[in-house]
Order: structure tokens, then C-alpha cells, then sequence
């Protein structure tokens, strides 16, 4: 079988490359090249994640749809916030995708995305992997 990503166009890959993912102790590592990774990984990074948190400046910016913790409320998302420490977070989609990810799941924001995006590797993240 062969299972190496399609390409997703634009760049030209005149050679075989190696594959995006190297598996140890059973685990899943990738590459972090999003673009051979994620027919892969399909965007777990922005499925699986607890929250992504939100400076209050990114907040409270414009930029982004954003949740921010109450005190004093007992939903799920809000003790999540709490027990975490975050004030503010992206809102998700009902499946617990960012509500930022699109249909092909690639980010809609990925120029403007915030900070923790920004910094986030999957690099030495052990994954599962879901092929899209
Ligand atoms: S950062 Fe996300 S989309 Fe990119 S390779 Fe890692 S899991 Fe896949
Ligand atoms: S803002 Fe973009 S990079 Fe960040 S979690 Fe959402 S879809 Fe992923």
C-alpha cells in the first residue's frame, strides 16, 4: 500500500520523501510539517486539545471569538478553565474542534492565530493516528 500523502499542491516534489511520522515504542511521532502530516494526523493538534488559551489582549483585541471563565459557574468548559488557570480561551465547535478549523481542516486564521498555536509543536507529541 502506498500511504504517503498526496501532495497538497503548489510545491513542486520531484523525490520520495520520508515518511512525516517515525513510530517508537508504539507511539506516533511527526514531523511537524503540517502540510505532509496532516492527510495523517488530520489535525489533531487542533481536535484533541484540552484549550487553547487566550492573552487578554488577544481577547479582548477583536480578533478572536473568545470564552472567558466565570467564577462562579459550574459548566464543564468553566471548570476546565478554572482547574487549568486559563481566564480565556478559544470557543470550540460542538465536536470539540477549534471553531477556527475548516472543512478540510486546515486553521482559517492560521496568519493571525494566537500565540499558543504559534508555539505548539507536535514534534515529540506521541499521537494516535486518524487519517482524514
Ligand atoms: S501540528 Fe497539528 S497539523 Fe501539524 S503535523 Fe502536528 S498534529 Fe498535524
Ligand atoms: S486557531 Fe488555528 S491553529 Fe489554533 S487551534 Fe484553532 S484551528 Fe488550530
Amino acid at each position: 500500500m502506498d500511504d504517503r500523502p498526496a501532495s497538497t499542491g503548489g510545491e513542486a516534489s520531484p523525490r520520495a520523501r520520508p515518511d512525516p511520522f517515525r513510530l517508537l515504542n508504539g507511539n506516533v511521532y511527526f514531523n511537524g510539517k503540517c502540510e505532509e502530516c496532516r492527510p495523517l494526523c488530520a489535525a489533531v493538534c487542533c481536535r484533541g486539545y484540552a484549550l487553547v488559551s487566550l492573552t487578554e489582549e488577544e481577547a479582548k483585541g477583536g480578533r478572536y471569538a473568545y470564552k472567558e471563565a466565570s467564577d462562579d459557574c459550574d459548566c464543564e468548559l468553566c471548570k476546565k478553565m478554572r482547574e487549568l488557570g486559563v481566564r480565556y480561551t478559544l470557543p470550540k465547535q460542538p465536536d470539540g474542534g477549534c471553531i477556527y478549523l475548516d472543512g478540510a481542516r486546515k486553521c482559517s486564521i492560521y496568519e493571525e492565530r494566537p500565540e499558543t498555536c504559534r508555539e505548539y509543536s507536535c514534534v515529540n507529541v506521541p499521537f494516535t493516528l486518524h487519517p482524514a
